[in-house]
Protein backbone atom coordinates (compact mmCIF):
# COMPACT_ATOMS: atom_id res chain seq x y z
CA UNK A 1 0.00 0.00 0.00
CA UNK A 2 1.14 3.54 -0.70
CA UNK A 3 -0.17 7.02 0.03
CA UNK A 4 -1.55 8.88 -3.02
CA UNK A 5 0.64 11.96 -2.53
CA UNK A 6 3.74 9.83 -2.06
CA UNK A 7 2.89 7.89 -5.21
CA UNK A 8 2.42 11.13 -7.16
CA UNK A 9 5.75 12.42 -5.92
CA UNK A 10 7.49 9.18 -6.87
CA UNK A 11 5.95 9.10 -10.37
CA UNK A 12 6.63 12.80 -11.04
CA UNK A 13 10.27 12.21 -10.22
CA UNK A 14 10.60 8.83 -11.98
CA UNK A 15 9.08 10.24 -15.18
CA UNK A 16 11.00 13.56 -14.96
CA UNK A 17 7.73 15.46 -15.22
CA UNK A 18 9.35 18.89 -14.84
CA UNK A 19 11.42 18.44 -18.00
CA UNK A 20 8.35 18.61 -20.24
CA UNK A 21 6.35 21.52 -21.60
CA UNK A 22 3.13 19.57 -22.26
CA UNK A 23 -0.40 20.17 -23.55
CA UNK A 24 -1.90 19.02 -20.25
CA UNK A 25 -0.95 18.82 -16.58
CA UNK A 26 1.01 15.66 -15.77
CA UNK A 27 0.66 13.82 -12.48
CA UNK A 28 -2.25 13.53 -10.04
CA UNK A 29 -5.12 15.19 -11.95
CA UNK A 30 -8.05 14.19 -9.74
CA UNK A 31 -7.45 13.45 -6.07
CA UNK A 32 -9.16 10.45 -4.50
CA UNK A 33 -8.59 8.30 -1.40
CA UNK A 34 -5.29 8.49 0.46
CA UNK A 35 -4.41 4.79 0.61
CA UNK A 36 -3.70 3.02 -2.66
CA UNK A 37 -3.39 -0.73 -2.97
CA UNK A 38 -5.08 -1.46 -6.32
CA UNK A 39 -4.28 0.38 -9.54
CA UNK A 40 -5.77 0.14 -13.02
CA UNK A 41 -3.98 1.26 -16.16
CA UNK A 42 -5.56 2.29 -19.45
CA UNK A 43 -4.87 4.53 -22.43
CA UNK A 44 -7.53 7.24 -22.12
CA UNK A 45 -9.68 8.48 -19.22
CA UNK A 46 -13.06 8.02 -20.92
CA UNK A 47 -16.22 7.04 -19.06
CA UNK A 48 -16.01 3.37 -20.14
CA UNK A 49 -12.57 3.02 -18.55
CA UNK A 50 -13.59 4.90 -15.39
CA UNK A 51 -16.65 2.66 -14.98
CA UNK A 52 -14.49 -0.45 -15.39
CA UNK A 53 -12.11 0.93 -12.74
CA UNK A 54 -15.08 1.45 -10.41
CA UNK A 55 -16.24 -2.14 -11.05
CA UNK A 56 -12.77 -3.35 -10.12
CA UNK A 57 -12.76 -1.27 -6.90
CA UNK A 58 -9.60 0.51 -7.99
CA UNK A 59 -7.94 3.07 -5.75
CA UNK A 60 -6.16 4.76 -8.64
CA UNK A 61 -6.43 4.91 -12.40
CA UNK A 62 -3.32 5.60 -14.50
CA UNK A 63 -3.75 6.86 -18.07
CA UNK A 64 -1.75 8.37 -20.93
CA UNK A 65 -4.58 10.70 -21.98
CA UNK A 66 -6.14 12.45 -19.00
CA UNK A 67 -8.09 15.71 -18.72
CA UNK A 68 -7.54 19.48 -18.89
CA UNK A 69 -5.97 19.79 -22.35
CA UNK A 70 -4.89 23.17 -23.68
CA UNK A 71 -7.72 24.82 -25.67
CA UNK A 72 -10.31 22.76 -23.79
CA UNK A 73 -13.22 24.67 -22.19
CA UNK A 74 -12.39 25.66 -18.60
CA UNK A 75 -15.72 24.47 -17.20
CA UNK A 76 -16.92 21.17 -15.76
CA UNK A 77 -19.94 20.47 -17.94
CA UNK A 78 -21.19 17.65 -20.17
CA UNK A 79 -19.00 14.57 -20.50
CA UNK A 80 -16.19 16.13 -18.47
CA UNK A 81 -18.61 16.59 -15.56
CA UNK A 82 -19.77 12.97 -15.91
CA UNK A 83 -16.23 11.59 -15.94
CA UNK A 84 -14.97 13.66 -13.01
CA UNK A 85 -18.17 13.09 -11.00
CA UNK A 86 -17.72 9.31 -11.40
CA UNK A 87 -14.11 9.54 -10.20
CA UNK A 88 -14.88 11.81 -7.23
CA UNK A 89 -17.87 9.77 -6.08
CA UNK A 90 -15.82 6.58 -6.09
CA UNK A 91 -12.73 8.35 -4.66
CA UNK A 92 -10.50 7.00 -7.42
CA UNK A 93 -7.28 8.96 -7.91
CA UNK A 94 -6.63 9.83 -11.55
CA UNK A 95 -2.97 9.95 -12.57
CA UNK A 96 -2.21 11.08 -16.13
CA UNK A 97 1.21 11.19 -17.77
CA UNK A 98 1.39 12.31 -21.37
CA UNK A 99 4.74 13.31 -22.95
CA UNK A 100 6.79 12.05 -19.95
CA UNK A 101 5.32 8.61 -20.63
CA UNK A 102 6.17 8.75 -24.34
CA UNK A 103 9.78 9.67 -23.72
CA UNK A 104 10.81 7.63 -20.67
CA UNK A 105 13.84 5.39 -21.43
CA UNK A 106 12.43 2.30 -19.66
CA UNK A 107 8.64 2.44 -19.40
CA UNK A 108 7.96 4.97 -22.21
CA UNK A 109 5.63 4.15 -25.10
CA UNK A 110 8.44 4.46 -27.63
CA UNK A 111 11.01 2.22 -25.95
CA UNK A 112 8.27 -0.31 -25.16
CA UNK A 113 7.28 -0.39 -28.84
CA UNK A 114 10.92 -0.79 -29.88
CA UNK A 115 11.34 -3.79 -27.57
CA UNK A 116 8.23 -5.47 -28.98
CA UNK A 117 9.25 -4.76 -32.59
CA UNK A 118 12.80 -6.00 -32.01
CA UNK A 119 14.34 -2.69 -33.07
CA UNK A 120 18.08 -2.55 -32.33
CA UNK A 121 19.87 0.42 -30.72
CA UNK A 122 16.73 2.45 -29.98
CA UNK A 123 17.53 6.06 -29.13
CA UNK A 124 15.75 9.42 -29.30
CA UNK A 125 16.59 11.68 -32.27
CA UNK A 126 18.23 14.70 -30.61
CA UNK A 127 15.77 16.42 -28.29
CA UNK A 128 12.72 15.42 -30.35
CA UNK A 129 10.03 12.95 -29.29
CA UNK A 130 10.92 10.74 -32.28
CA UNK A 131 13.12 7.66 -31.85
CA UNK A 132 15.46 5.89 -34.25
CA UNK A 133 16.93 2.41 -34.47
CA UNK A 134 17.83 -0.42 -36.82
CA UNK A 135 16.11 -3.43 -38.30
CA UNK A 136 17.38 -5.58 -41.14
CA UNK A 137 14.09 -6.19 -42.79
CA UNK A 138 11.62 -5.36 -45.54
CA UNK A 139 8.55 -3.19 -45.30
CA UNK A 140 6.35 -6.29 -45.56
CA UNK A 141 8.07 -7.89 -42.55
CA UNK A 142 8.02 -4.71 -40.50
CA UNK A 143 4.29 -4.29 -41.25
CA UNK A 144 3.70 -7.89 -40.22
CA UNK A 145 5.53 -7.32 -36.93
CA UNK A 146 3.52 -4.16 -36.29
CA UNK A 147 0.29 -6.05 -36.95
CA UNK A 148 1.26 -8.79 -34.52
CA UNK A 149 2.27 -6.39 -31.74
CA UNK A 150 -0.69 -4.02 -32.05
CA UNK A 151 -3.26 -6.72 -32.88
CA UNK A 152 -4.68 -4.58 -35.69
CA UNK A 153 -3.95 -4.16 -39.38
CA UNK A 154 -1.84 -1.05 -39.96
CA UNK A 155 -2.17 1.33 -42.92
CA UNK A 156 1.07 0.92 -44.84
CA UNK A 157 2.44 3.28 -47.51
CA UNK A 158 5.39 2.08 -49.59
CA UNK A 159 6.66 -0.92 -51.55
CA UNK A 160 6.42 -4.24 -49.67
CA UNK A 161 9.92 -5.18 -50.90
CA UNK A 162 11.54 -1.94 -49.75
CA UNK A 163 14.59 -2.73 -47.61
CA UNK A 164 14.27 -1.20 -44.14
CA UNK A 165 17.47 -0.68 -42.20
CA UNK A 166 17.16 2.64 -40.43
CA UNK A 167 13.74 3.04 -38.84
CA UNK A 168 12.14 5.91 -36.92
CA UNK A 169 8.96 5.93 -34.83
CA UNK A 170 6.85 8.01 -32.47
CA UNK A 171 3.74 6.75 -30.69
CA UNK A 172 0.40 8.55 -31.01
CA UNK A 173 -0.60 11.31 -33.41
CA UNK A 174 2.91 12.20 -34.60
CA UNK A 175 2.46 12.09 -38.38
CA UNK A 176 3.85 15.61 -38.81
CA UNK A 177 7.08 14.46 -37.14
CA UNK A 178 7.88 12.48 -40.31
CA UNK A 179 10.21 15.43 -41.03
CA UNK A 180 12.57 14.21 -38.27
CA UNK A 181 12.62 10.73 -39.81
CA UNK A 182 13.36 12.23 -43.24
CA UNK A 183 16.16 14.38 -41.80
CA UNK A 184 18.04 11.36 -40.46
CA UNK A 185 17.51 9.37 -43.67
CA UNK A 186 15.22 6.73 -42.17
CA UNK A 187 13.80 4.08 -44.52
CA UNK A 188 10.52 3.89 -42.62
CA UNK A 189 8.54 5.97 -40.12
CA UNK A 190 5.96 4.43 -37.80
CA UNK A 191 3.41 6.45 -35.86
CA UNK A 192 -0.20 6.08 -34.77
CA UNK A 193 -2.17 8.35 -37.06
CA UNK A 194 -2.00 9.53 -40.66
CA UNK A 195 -3.23 12.67 -42.48
CA UNK A 196 -4.25 13.12 -46.12
CA UNK A 197 -0.99 14.73 -47.25
CA UNK A 198 1.31 12.14 -45.65
CA UNK A 199 1.35 9.40 -48.35
CA UNK A 200 2.65 11.88 -50.96
CA UNK A 201 5.17 13.41 -48.56
CA UNK A 202 6.45 9.92 -47.76
CA UNK A 203 6.63 8.85 -51.40
CA UNK A 204 8.44 11.98 -52.56
CA UNK A 205 11.00 11.58 -49.77
CA UNK A 206 11.47 7.86 -50.47
CA UNK A 207 10.43 6.84 -46.97
CA UNK A 208 7.87 4.18 -46.08
CA UNK A 209 5.13 5.15 -43.63
CA UNK A 210 3.12 2.96 -41.26
CA UNK A 211 0.03 4.21 -39.44
CA UNK A 212 -0.24 1.69 -36.63
CA UNK A 213 -3.04 3.28 -34.57
CA UNK A 214 -2.86 6.08 -32.00
CA UNK A 215 -4.46 4.00 -29.26
CA UNK A 216 -2.62 0.82 -30.27
CA UNK A 217 0.83 2.43 -30.11
CA UNK A 218 0.14 3.93 -26.67
CA UNK A 219 -1.01 0.85 -24.76
CA UNK A 220 2.37 -0.24 -23.52
CA UNK A 221 3.89 2.69 -21.64
CA UNK A 222 1.19 3.02 -19.02
CA UNK A 223 1.20 -0.78 -18.49
CA UNK A 224 4.96 -0.81 -18.02
CA UNK A 225 4.78 2.12 -15.60
CA UNK A 226 2.10 0.40 -13.52
CA UNK A 227 3.96 -2.93 -13.54
CA UNK A 228 6.95 -1.05 -12.17
CA UNK A 229 4.79 0.63 -9.51
CA UNK A 230 3.10 -2.60 -8.54
CA UNK A 231 6.49 -4.19 -7.84
CA UNK A 232 7.93 -1.14 -6.13
CA UNK A 233 4.96 -0.56 -3.79
CA UNK A 234 3.41 -4.05 -3.72
CA UNK A 235 0.19 -2.96 -5.46
CA UNK A 236 -2.36 -5.00 -7.39
CA UNK A 237 -2.38 -3.94 -11.03
CA UNK A 238 -4.63 -4.62 -13.99
CA UNK A 239 -4.53 -3.15 -17.51
CA UNK A 240 -7.94 -2.54 -19.05
CA UNK A 241 -8.12 -1.97 -22.79
CA UNK A 242 -11.13 -0.01 -24.02
CA UNK A 243 -10.95 -0.89 -27.69
CA UNK A 244 -10.37 2.04 -30.04
CA UNK A 245 -9.84 1.61 -33.81
CA UNK A 246 -8.15 5.02 -34.18
ZN1 LIG B 1 -1.66 10.13 -27.56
Amino acid sequence: MVNNKALAEYCDDYLSKDKFDDYCPNGLQVEGKGDISKIISGVSANLDLIERAIDESADALFVHHGFFWKNEALVLTGIKKNRIKALLESEINLFAYHLPLDAHPIVGNNIQLAMRLNIQNPTPIGDTLVWQGEVNSTLASVSQAVKKVTERTPLVFGDDNKVINKIAWCSGGAQSYIEHAIEIGADCFITGEVSEQIPAIAKENNIAFISAGHHATERYGVQALCQHLSQKFDLKHQFIDIDNQV
